[in-house]
C-alpha cells in the first residue's frame, strides 16, 4: 500500500493537516499588510515558544544557517571559543567556526557520551585573561540521541562573565525546556523541519541584549546573514529579504499549535514517548546509545548489539513504511535512531515498536518475550 510513510527521523518531521491545508493557499505579496500581521503573530509566539522578550529572527536557511547566523554576527576571527564536541553536530559547529578562522578550542567527550560540564569549567576558570569569547554548545545531539548539560554548562559561561553562550537547539527547541531568559542563552539557533511541525526551510535566531553588544564589534564580512537588517525588519513586521510566505503562513497555524498544547504539554509529552521508547527497547534486550538520564527528548538511538541496525531499518522500511534514522559516520550499521520530535504521539510510538518487534522476528532474532517491548511502552503510557 502507498502513501503511508510514517516518519520517523529527526527531522524533517511529519507535519499536521492543518499545517499542509496552511501551505496549499496561494502565496501573498510580503510587503502587504495582511503578511505584516502574520509576521507579528508569528514573531510573538516565536518569543512564547523561546521564553525570551529578546529578539527572535527568522531566516530562509536550513537549521545550519541559523547556525552560520550564529557565529558570524557576535565574534571575530581569531576569537577564541569553545566548542562541545560529542558528535556529528557538534563537530559541525567545530568546522564551522574554523572555517571562519575562529580559534577552536574543543571540549571533547566521545560519542553517545554526555558532555563533561567540569571541563568546561576548568577551562573557563583558568581563563583569566578572558581570551574564550564564546562557549558553543550542540544541546541535544541528534547524531547520538544525548541531551547535554546545557544548564550547568552555561551556569559556568555566566560565572565567567565574559563569553557568549551561542547554543545549537535544533532539536531542542519544543521538545524539551530551553528557558532563554532564565538561563541568559545569548544566541539560540533552530530550525523549522524539527520540533516546530512545518517543512524545511526556516531557520530561527534567538539574540540577546549581550549579543547584540558583540554584534556591534564583529567584523566577519556577510550579507544575507547579516542580523542587524532582520532586526530592523522585525520591529516593523516585515523581512529585509523575500520569505518563502507559505512556510511563514504554516508556522503560524504551528505555533497556534504549540500554543494550544502549551510548553508543559509539549515538554511532558516529549519526555513520555522518549521514555515509553527507551523503556521498549529495553525490554526487548537492545541496547540503548545515551546513556539514563542524558536520553533526549527528540530522538532515542538504538545499538542493537549483534545485529546489523541498517538490516532492521531496511526492513522496517519495506516491510512497514517506518523510515527510522541510520548512524552517522562510524556509527552506521551500528545504531539505528528513532525521532520522536514534534507531531508525534503515544500511538505512533506503539506503532513503531510493534514494527520493530516484527521486524526483529523477521530477522531471526528472538532473544525477546514476544510484545514485551509494546507492554512495557503501554506502562509508560498508562502511568
Ligand atoms: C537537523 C539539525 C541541524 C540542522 O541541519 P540542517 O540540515 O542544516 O537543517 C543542526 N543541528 C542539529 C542538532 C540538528 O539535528
Amino acid at each position: 500500500m502507498e502513501n503511508k510513510l510514517m516518519l520517523m527521523i529527526p527531522g524533517p518531521t511529519p507535519v499536521p493537516e492543518q499545517v499542509l491545508l496552511a501551505l496549499a493557499k496561494h502565496p501573498m505579496g510580503h510587503r502587504s499588510g495582511e503578511f505584516s500581521k502574520i509576521m507579528a503573530e508569528v514573531t510573538e509566539n516565536l518569543k512564547w515558544l523561546h521564553q525570551t522578550q529578546s529578539d527572535v529572527l527568522t531566516l530562509t536557511v536550513s537549521g545550519t544557517g541559523a547556525m552560520e547566523a550564529a557565529i558570524i554576527n557576535f565574534v571575530n576571527t581569531g576569537d577564541r571559543v569553545l566548542v562541545g564536541c560529542n558528535g556529528k553536530f557538534g563537530d559541525r559547529w567545530a568546522k564551522l567556526a574554523q572555517a571562519f578562522g575562529l580559534d577552536v578550542v574543543k571540549v571533547s567527550a566521545e560519542w553517545g557520551q554526555p558532555l563533561d560540564p567540569e571541563a568546561f569549567r576548568a577551562h573557563l576558570e583558568a581563563d583569566t585573561d578572558k581570551k574564550i569569547k564564546a562557549v558553543i554548545i550542540t544541546h541535544s545531539e541528534t547524531s547520538t540521541g544525548v541531551l547535554n548539560d546545557l544548564e550547568t554548562i552555561n551556569r559556568y559561561v555566566k560565572a565567567h562573565g565574559e563569553a557568549l553562550i551561542i547554543v545549537d537547539a535544533v532539536t531542542s527547541l519544543g521538545a524539551v525546556n530551553v528557558p532563554v531568559d532564565d538561563w541568559g542563552l545569548d544566541v539560540v539557533a533552530s530550525g523549522s523541519q524539527k520540533g516546530y511541525m512545518i517543512p524545511p526551510g526556516l531557520g530561527f535566531i534567538s539574540v540577546s541584549a549581550k549579543a547584540w553588544q558583540a554584534y556591534e564589534n564583529a567584523k566577519i564580512p556577510r550579507f544575507y546573514l547579516d542580523l542587524g537588517p532582520y532586526k530592523k525588519n522585525a520591529a516593523k513586521n516585515t523581512t529585509p529579504f523575500t520569505p518563502p510566505v507559505n512556510l511563514i503562513i504554516a508556522l503560524q497555524t504551528a505555533l497556534n499549535m504549540m500554543k494550544a498544547e502549551g510548553l508543559e504539554g509539549i515538554f511532558s509529552r516529549h519526555q513520555r514517548l522518549m521514555t515509553a521508547t527507551r523503556e521498549a527497547a529495553k525490554a526487548l534486550g537492545l541496547g540503548l546509545f545515551a546513556p539514563e538520564g542524558y536520553g533526549s527528548p527528540a530522538i532515542t538511538a538504538v545499538a542493537p548489539t549483534g545485529l546489523d541496525a541498517e538490516q532492521i531499518r531496511s526492513v522496517m522500511k519495506k516491510r512497514y513504511d517506518i523510515a527510522l534514522a541510520g548512524g552517522q559516520d562510524h556509527l552506521k550499521g551500528q545504531i539505528f535512531r528513532i525521532g520522536h520530535l514534534g507531531f508525534v504521539c503515544d500511538r505512533d510510538i506503539l506503532a513503531a515498536i510493534a514494527s520493530l518487534e516484527a521486524s526483529l522476528r523477521e530477522l531471526g532474532y528472538e532473544g525477546f518475550t514476544p510484545g514485551a517491548g509494546v507492554a512495557a511502552a503501554a506502562r509508560v503510557f498508562a502511568q
